[in-house]
This record gives C-alpha cells, sequence and structure tokens, in this order.
C-alpha cells in the first residue's frame, strides 16, 4: 500500500481480508494454533515460513495492528509489545548488552528516563544522557567503540522539546550508530522519522495511536535503513545466535525486526495482546484526523493562555516565540500535536485552586487521548521533590501540563478561562 497517503493507509492498511473473511480483523484470542504436519510447524519455528505457532512470538491480530503502523512509517517491520515502556525497553536490549552504552536525550519521558538512568545500568548498560541543546560536538564527545544507539524523542513528553533530527542523525550517520527515535506524541502523521534517519521508532501506541485512553500498547518499527552485515560496531548481529540454530541476523532482510521478535519477544514475553491489539487497530482507522484536530486545538489554546493575564508562560511550539518554533516548521509542519505545558502565575496552591475549578478538563495522568485532561506534575507525579529540586527537573512548581483532546477548542477555552478567573 506504499503509495497511498497517510490518511488513506491509517484507514485500510494492515488487513486484507481474502473473499469471506471479516472485514475488520477478528481477535485471534487464542494461545497456540493448529498443525496437522509436524515439519511445517518446525518450519516456523526455524523461521523458514512465517505461519503462526504461538501468540507470544506472533499473532493474526497484533499482526494486523503491526503491518499498519509498519505502513504508516515506511518501514519493513513493526513488533506489538505490552506497552511503550516494554517497546523501550526491547529495542534498547535488541541493540545493547552488559559493557554497551547508549545515548539518550535527557528530555525524555520520565519512565524511558527511569529505565536508562537506573534499571539498565544494572544490566550493565550505561546511560550517556545529552543536552540535545548542545553542539553537536559536544555531544559526539560521549561516543565511543561500545556506543550502540542514540535515543530521542520528536516531541519529548513533557518538555516539549522538538528533535533537531538535522543534527542528531547526522552524528548518528557519521559514526555509524543506529538512531532510534520516540515518535510517540508527533505520530507518524505529524512526522516519519525514517524521513528524517531514524533506523527505529517507537510508540507508546497507549496514546494517540490508539487515542482514546482504551489499550496499552508499544509498537517497535524497524525502518530497514541500517547496514548491521560486517558492522564491527553490532557483532551481535553478526556471530551465529546459538538460541537460534547459528542464525546470523545480519544475513536475514530484516535484521533488527527479526533479532527483536526471535530473541527478546521470545524471551521476554512483552507482546501485545491480541484485544489491546484489535482496539488500537480501529482506534488507529481515525489517527489522520484525530491528530489535526488536536494540533489545531492546542495552537488555539496556546494562543489564548500565552496572551492571559494570569499565566507566567506557555511552551508549545505552534507559538512564534518558542525556542523549538523553527525545528517544529522543519520537521512537523502538519501540526505540533495536542500536549502543551504553561505557568500559572502564584504558587502551587492557586495551581491547585485552578485544576480543582476545571470542569471539562479532567486531572489524570494519561495524555494524548480524545479527551481533555490536565496534570499538575509537582503535586503528583513530582511531589516529592522539594522547589529546588523541582527547578532542576526542569518541572517548576507552577506547572500545569495540558493533554488537548478533540472536544470544541471554544468549550476548551471556555473552561481554562472561567477556571483561571477562580484564582
Ligand atoms: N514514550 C513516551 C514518549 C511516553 O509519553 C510514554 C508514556 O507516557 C511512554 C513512552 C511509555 O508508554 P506506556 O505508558 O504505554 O508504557
Amino acid at each position: 500500500m506504499k503509495d497511498y497517503t497517510l490518511d488513506t493507509l491509517c484507514v485500510q492498511a494492515g488487513w486484507h481480508p481474502a473473499t469471506g473473511e471479516s472485514r475488520i480483523p477478528s481477535i485471534c484470542q487464542s494461545t497456540t494454533f493448529f498443525y496437522g504436519d509436524s515439519q511445517a510447524m518446525a518450519d516456523c519455528f526455524d523461521l523458514k515460513s512465517d505461519g503462526y505457532f504461538y501468540s507470544r512470538l506472533a499473532n493474526p491480530t497484533v499482526a494486523a495492528f503491526e503491518g499498519k503502523v509498519a505502513a504508516l512509517d515506511g518501514g519493513v517491520a513493526a513488533i506489538g509489545c505490552a506497552s511503550g515502556m516494554s517497546a523501550v525497553t526491547l529495542a534498547a536490549l535488541t541493540l545493547a548488552g552488559s559493557g554497551d552504552n547508549i545515548l539518550c536525550s535527557q528530555a525524555v519521558y520520565g519512565g524511558t528516563f527511569n529505565l536508562f538512568g537506573t534499571t539498565l545500568p544494572k544490566l550493565g548498560i550505561e546511560c550517556r544522557f545529552f543536552d540535545p541543546d548542545n553542539s553537536a560536538d559536544d555531544i559526539e564527545k560521549l561516543i565511543d567503540d561500545n556506543t550502540k544507539f542514540i535515543i530521542a524523542e520528536t516531541i519529548a513528553n513533557p518538555s516539549m522539546v522538538v528533535l533537531d533530527f538535522g543534527k542528531i542523525s547526522g552524528i548518528a550517520k557519521k559514526h555509524g550508530l543506529v538512531l532510534m527515535v520516540d515518535n510517540t506524541l508527533a505520530t507518524p502523521i505529524l512526522c516519519r522519522p525514517k524521513e528524517f534517519g531514524a533506523d527505529v521508532i517507537i510508540y507508546s501506541t497507549s496514546k494517540y495511536m490508539e487515542g482514546h485512553a482504551a489499550a496499552l500498547g508499544g509498537m517497535i518499527v524497524d525502518a530497514g535503513t541500517f547496514n548491521y552485515k560486517n558492522n564491527p560496531r553490532y557483532p551481535a548481529f553478526n556471530v551465529p545466535d546459538e538460541s537460534y540454530h547459528g542464525l546470523v541476523y545480519a544475513d536475514l532482510a530484516v535484521p533488527f525486526g527479526t533479532k527483536c521478535r526471535a530473541q527478546l519477544i521470545r524471551d521476554t514475553g512483552a507482546i501485545m495482546a491480541p484485544m489491546n491489539a484489535y482496539i488500537s487497530f480501529i482506534g488507529c482507522d481515525t489517527l489522520a484526523l484525530r491528530m489535526e484536530r488536536h494540533s489545531q486545538n492546542a495552537q488555539k489554546v496556546a494562543a489564548f493562555l500565552a496572551k492571559h493575564p494570569k499565566v507566567e508562560w506557555v511552551k508549545h511550539p505552534s507559538l512564534e516565540d518558542n525556542k523549538y518554533h523553527a525545528l517544529a516548521q522543519k520537521y512537523l509542519p502538519k501540526g505540533q500535536g495536542g500536549m502543551l505545558s504553561f505557568g500559572v502565575k502564584g504558587d502551587i496552591e492557586k495551581c491547585r485552586t485552578f485544576m480543582e475549578s476545571l470542569k471539562l478538563i479532567t486531572q489524570e495522568t494519561h495524555v494524548a487521548d480524545v479527551r481533555s485532561c490536565v496534570l499538575h506534575p509537582a503535586s503528583t507525579t513530582h511531589r516529592q521533590l522539594t522547589e529546588h529540586e523541582l527547578e532542576m527537573a526542569g518541572v517548576p512548581a507552577n506547572l500545569v501540563r495540558l493533554s488537548i483532546g478533540i472536544e470544541s477548542a471554544d468549550d476548551i477555552i471556555a473552561d481554562l478561562s472561567a477556571a483561571l478567573d477562580k484564582i
């Protein structure tokens, strides 16, 4: 389906029924699959044929959603995972092991920061965080022979830093490194990272891709761009995998995608559930429409807040004075998504009064679904930090995070306006 536009791919890609089959994928709620011929099953185990044999490795409903996301990103394979965090973890472990190091933008989702800063180091993988605003020269100094990949988010959650693809992919190319991009908040509708140098693309599909806060999921897309063959940086792709009868991944048509599924999904079992794949597949049908509306609404809300006397500052890349506006024009020209943050003039108490005065916008830890929601990190996710620590973490006490849904922008703005009047 490569020649269709993204709008059409959202609706049509991933499932092409044969005569008499269901028009949309059905939920294949089965752990296992029947084979009358033991050689046929053995061929699946040996990756000589791609039939289903056990849902911990692959499942038809999950495959439909994987096919849709791969098509949207122009990738050669996609792997459905149990959650966004499992997608980040498995993508990392496909490339890195004990003794290796990775470079991670410091502007990433908190869960990713914890994974790379605390959990992976316990497995012997060192994470070198970099400031994405630093020069290429400064970032490059962190790379050595054991570096396995660079990772950053297209639009960082919650800091709203927009990735400078040119700078970061230039570094990755120069050093023969895989570039991994978490595209959760942009989605392929607003940005296709493959076009700007990404080799592996990751999603928490629990966010915009599914879109309705109904199903957890993650996706790893192999862009099919990286050459692992005879590459000394990636011996794990060039030496036989004894756990797979001596398979050499670099010799395959889809090295990263195959290693990720055959080794990491097999060994960790962190695959997407069929029910979640079904819900996400249907949710994704409307992704193009939703992303347009989320972006338009957030742009209007950002403009409203930027002029409000009780608002100290607003961060959304649509605003002309935003630090990342020029990058957003370049890499996210169709819209910048529905997330924004702003500072209430005043202390935590004022923030609380504001939040509790909202009627339409609800307080939630989730983001990026059809319903507008709000979070005050200083009194929730970051409440254990002192005011000084909050500043250090880039989460000042007066920061309010908004995820703008697809309701009427007028109703959202009226709700914000009434709540700001209360403080
Ligand atoms: N990546 C980003 C950018 C996120 O915002 C999140 C969650 O908010 C994740 C990964 C983790 O996803 P999940 O909650 O599906 O595990």
